[in-house]
């Protein structure tokens, strides 16, 4: 049997053309979202909410549509405001791609209601998620900013390269990351970030997965990498930063000391498949 997807943006439809019995809502506040019994609570959708300019159609959820809204103040019987990187976890594939989906949609949504050339006013978004700057001299079409951001596994031999973050509390450790600078290639912010950070030269950088990061606009690209030497120097931008051989780690886990980044992120995904076993880049 051919089954529709449970969440598409094909064939979005425009707002304007919508009635509210067809249509259900998710609340964002921030990087939170209102969930009922750990799942998006489906609010019922209002006339005003078609109206108001802050409503955006995420897509098709199985024969509704889907709209989200930031609203600070929304509320619904036993619900309560989960963050959705701990969220993301429990949802399912479809669930958790409307997630972000919306949440990234709203941050354009918000941050798009002027042209950043000539400040006129822009229209309201079209479903391929671009808007118009209405000033005729001027009428660039804007679309949604992605920052791409890497987040890299740097193994030598049996070890990999774990830091924190100064924010972050003891004992809690992640793979390296940083953000893409202009002009870089991905591979060249893999390794002037290793450098930044740890000091440590890689031998060899392999693109593994990505992940929608949308707090509030990033790309996550997942990379492995392998060290040409062990040697760290810490840099500024971390508390610690130090190799673990995986018997190491998987003590660590058990005894409780260290703390890794929830199921869910691409950093945790990085980290699991070189515990199972995954080889290093050539
Ligand atoms: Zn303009």
């Amino acid at each position: 049997l051919l089954e529709l997807p449970l969440f598409t943006r094909d064939d979005a439809p425009a707002l304007d053309h919508l009635a509210p019995s067809r249509c259900l809502l998710w609340c964002f506040s921030r990087h939170s979202l209102l969930c009922q019994d750990g799942q998006p609570a489906a609010l019922a959708v209002e006339e005003r909410h078609l109206r108001d300019g802050h409503t955006l159609v995420v897509g098709r959820w199985g024969d509704k549509v889907l709209l989200a809204r930031e609203d600070d103040d929304a509320a619904a019987p036993g619900a309560q405001w989960l963050v959705i990187r701990d969220l993301l976890q429990q949802l399912s594939g479809p669930s958790s791609q409307a997630v972000l989906t919306a949440r990234a949609g709203l941050h354009w949504l918000r941050g798009s209601a002027f042209c950043s050339y000539c400040g006129a006013a822009m229209r309201a978004p079209l479903t391929d998620w671009s808007r118009e700057c209405e000033d005729s001299q001027c009428g660039r079409r804007h679309f949604p900013r992605l920052d791409p951001a890497m987040i890299v596994l740097v193994t030598h031999q049996d070890q990999a390269l774990l830091g924190r973050a100064p924010s972050w509390p003891e004992g809690r450790f992640s793979t390296l990351a940083g953000f893409v600078e202009p002009g870089e290639t991905l591979e060249q912010a893999v390794i002037r970030e290793v450098r930044e950070e740890a000091g440590v030269a890689l031998a060899g950088v392999r693109y593994q997965y990505s992940q929608a990061w949308p707090f509030p606009s990033s790309l996550m690209l997942g990379f492995r990498a392998e060290a040409a030497a062990a040697d760290i120097v810490r840099g500024e931008e971390l508390a610690e930063v130090a190799w673990y051989s995986r018997k190491q780690l998987r003590q660590a886990l058990a005894e409780g000391e260290l703390s890794l980044p929830p199921g869910g992120a691409i950093s945790r995904q990085l980290i699991d498949d070189w515990l199972q076993g995954s080889p290093a880049p050539a």
